[in-house]
């Protein structure tokens, strides 16, 4: 299984989700940035999306020097439209507060979903600028509407009030989410803290930016040079031909370059034969950020961890993860430590068992010049492979000559017909960022309904971020209109050769599952507000779907039809599914401590309170405290940790993917107490209860209407191959 190479990039502010209808064609001036002149030019990005399906992202005509203009232009008109609301001589309303304010913002939603998306995967020097200029704007912004006062005498006037019991539920929720989401935001402070406050987003703005920014300028600046067979031993052919791909980027001919990034990174610690160059890599890798260069993060992350303590302190709350956990799932950091710690020590004990499976196979192979190498941090993956073939007869290579890339989409589309009745059809009309992206419609196979737009974007390019991800182009709502659902999912695979088929690795397979599951997450919505539509679910709770649907991949339905040989185009064989199956549990300890680490430094971090922490001294000190196995490093270390320092949206929340994890492995067991993964009747619950509430309901009633109970440890341990009583 799979847990962290995902992030969703679904819009985190609550009054900022609304898209498009009743928009009119707005002509906006803009000033040419070369020039300095005056154009009288309409600029795409503030104009109502148009052409087919209720219209789409102009992604064709958009550059960036559009991106200042339009982001002035939305907010400003945005501030103009909640300024109309909360000056409304009318006694508040739901209809002319929380209704209204569900109007606003559809300009800026636009302009902010384009530049998202240019951000994650057209990033360049002059994006960059823009960034570094707009972040902290953009946070002074969302300031100003959550500290306006008399809006939020409004909002709480409408929540505190009788007329909230003849709402429909939907609406109660909606007020409560305004409400907390304001006070939370500091709309009670004194006009004093609002100011310090402010401040204090600002900072915390430009300093995200500057952290992802480093983070991205190690990754693009570093690399190693492979010069000779010598130093390709070991490695297969895939991992050679991505190692010349880069190279030609990086301009190194004759020559194979492994970049530093963890698609790079990873396929080369597990196969190359060259303990020094996999060291070197190792290095190279885990110490992005943290190198004394001028794009070293640690001052960075001491400043973050200080700004968001005093934040917290500020809003009343002991600690930032306090104030984090308070509308997630789980509440309270207590409740989620409760959670890791009970994993942490049986993940730990197997790590061992894992090492000293490795140690016995290492030692039956010395090096080179005949000594015996003990296991370190960058022989893990290269071992675990070999003791992977040698228990289980199992080879990585073996599995991926039957994973298409393209025969994969076909499965999931496959997948999302029987669980959803999903019909996908090739949409060729619609504008891409870039050409290899490609966009399908979505429909009701039996109504032939249109229910939204997936646009997908696979291959690694120049300017956008590593991993894999979800993101939402627009919502499901009706307060608009019909507003139907435009998503995306993204990853990063290396190109093949031109009319050859591209294969992937069964983690890859699993992710592709689990990104289409965020997608299927927003397709399925049927909310009436945009706020409450789709993925805005709680942070601990949107990799539910997620992760649940990574099950159907090796569920013999989709393995005959789409895992099929890309030279003879026979299904896996049996015997093969079945070797895949017994190592399941294979190496767990390792893929659950190099997670569980990074959330518990993470959460550790954040209940520090306002201590000046240094962060690789607190690193060090709090993994020694919690016996961290020395063969394995955190998954991400602080100073590369993007999740938690790039934004506050995973910050005291690396723990969401274990949390979410418990939910998944309990509701695959009601399929597997039904009649299957395809039992129509429980795909139906799921759908009504988890797929296409959004927000609507708190995720706890929703779990329980879907599963008749709350969810249980047992399944989570058994999954991971775990006993649940601490030991073996
Ligand atoms: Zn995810």
């Amino acid at each position: 299984m799979l847990l962290l190479v995902t992030i969703l990039t679904a819009s985190a502010i609550a009054y900022n989700l609304n898209p498009t209808k009743g928009v009119n064609l707005i002509a906006v001036q803009t000033t040419d940035a070369q020039t300095g002149a005056e154009a009288h030019v309409i600029n795409p990005l503030l104009v109502r999306w148009e052409g087919p399906y209720g219209g789409v992202p102009p992604f064709d005509r958009v550059q960036v020097a559009q991106f200042k203009p339009a982001l002035e232009a939305g907010m400003a008109k945005n501030l103009a439209e909640v300024e109309r609301i909360a000056k409304d001589p009318a006694a508040p309303t739901f209809e002319n507060t929380i209704t209204e304010m569900e109007r606003t913002g559809q300009m800026l939603d636009r302009v902010q979903t384009i530049y998202g998306v240019f951000g994650a995967t057209m990033n360049g020097p002059e994006f960059q600028a823009v960034q570094r200029e707009m972040a902290p704007r953009l946070a002074a912004f969302g300031d100003q509407i959550t500290q306006n006062v008399a809006l939020f005498k409004r909002i709480e006037a409408v929540y505190n009030s009788s007329e909230k019991a003849r709402l429909t539920s939907e609406q109660q929720r909606l007020s409560w989410l305004y409400y907390t989401n304001f006070v939370r935001s500091g709309a009670r402070l004194g006009a004093d803290d609002k100011s310090r406050l402010s401040q204090i987003n600002q900072k915390l703005a430009r300093l995200y930016t500057r952290f992802s920014q480093n983070v991205l300028a190690e990754e693009d600046g570093q690399f190693i040079t492979l010069k000779s067979d010598a130093e390709l031993a070991g490695l297969p052919q895939s991992v050679r031909d991505a190692a010349a791909a880069a190279a030609a980027t990086k301009k190194q001919t004759g020559a194979w370059v492994i970049m530093n990034t963890r698609s790079s990174i990873d396929p080369f610690l597990t196969y190359s034969d060259r303990r020094d160059l996999r060291e070197k890599a190792w290095r190279m890798f885990v110490n992005r950020g943290d190198n004394g260069n001028e794009h070293d993060n640690n001052a960075i992350i001491t400043e973050i961890l200080q700004l968001r303590a005093e934040r917290a302190r500020l809003l009343g709350y002991p600690t930032h993860a306090h104030w984090r956990l308070e509308n997630a799932m789980a509440k309270t950091p207590e409740h989620a430590m409760e959670l890791m710690e009970q994993v942490w020590k049986p993940a730990v004990t197997r790590v061992h068992e894992e090492v000293a499976d490795m140690q016995a196979l290492a030692d039956k192979m010395p090096d080179k010049e005949g000594a015996k190498i003990k296991i370190e941090p960058w022989d893990y993956r290269y071992y675990a492979e070999k003791v992977r073939k040698a228990r289980y007869d199992l080879d990585q290579n073996e599995v991926k000559q039957y994973l298409q890339l393209e025969k994969l989409r076909e499965g999931i589309f496959w997948v999302a017909g029987e669980l959803f009745n999903f019909n996908f059809t090739p949409a060729t009309n619609v504008p891409v960022v870039h050409p290899d992206v490609r966009v399908w419609e979505v429909t009701d196979k039996t109504t032939k309904r249109h229910i939204g737009l997936w646009y997908f974007d696979p291959y690694a390019r120049a300017g956008k971020r590593s991993g894999a991800w979800m993101n939402a182009y627009r919502s499901q709502e009706r307060v608009n209109g019909e507003i139907t659902t435009i998503v995306s999912n993204n990853a990063n695979f290396v190109k093949g050769k031109p009319g050859e088929p591209l294969l992937i690795s069964w983690d890859d397979a699993q992710t592709m599952f689990h990104e289409f599951g965020h997608a299927l997450h927003g397709l399925n919505s049927n909310v009436t507000y945009p706020s409450l539509s789709g993925t805005a679910v709680a942070r601990d709770y949107v990799e539910f779907p997620s992760q649940l649907l990574e099950h159907w991949l090796s569920t013999p339905e989709v393995l005959q039809r789409f895992a099929v040989h890309y030279q003879t185009g026979k299904p896996i064989p049996q015997t093969l599914v079945d070797r895949i199956k017994r190592a399941e549990t294979f190496n767990e300890g390792f893929i659950t401590v190099e997670y569980l680490a990074a959330a518990l430094v993470d959460m550790k971090l954040h209940l520090a309170s306002d201590q000046k922490i240094d962060a690789d001294a607190f690193e060090k000190t709090t993994l020694a405290e919690l016996g961290m196995p020395h063969e394995i490093v955190m998954r991400h270390r602080t100073p590369q940790f993007m999740h938690v320092f790039s934004s506050d949206s995973y910050s005291a929340g690396y723990y969401s993917y274990l949390w979410s994890d418990l939910l998944t492995a309990d509701a695959y067991g009601a399929f597997v107490e039904g009649g299957g993964p395809y039992d129509h009747k429980i795909a139906e619950r799921l759908r009504k209860y988890i797929f296409s509430v959004g927000n609507m309901v708190d995720p706890a009633e929703a779990y329980r209407s879907f599963r008749g109970r709350d969810p249980r440890v047992e399944a989570l341990m058994k999954k991971r191959g775990f006993s649940t009583t601490n030991g073996k």
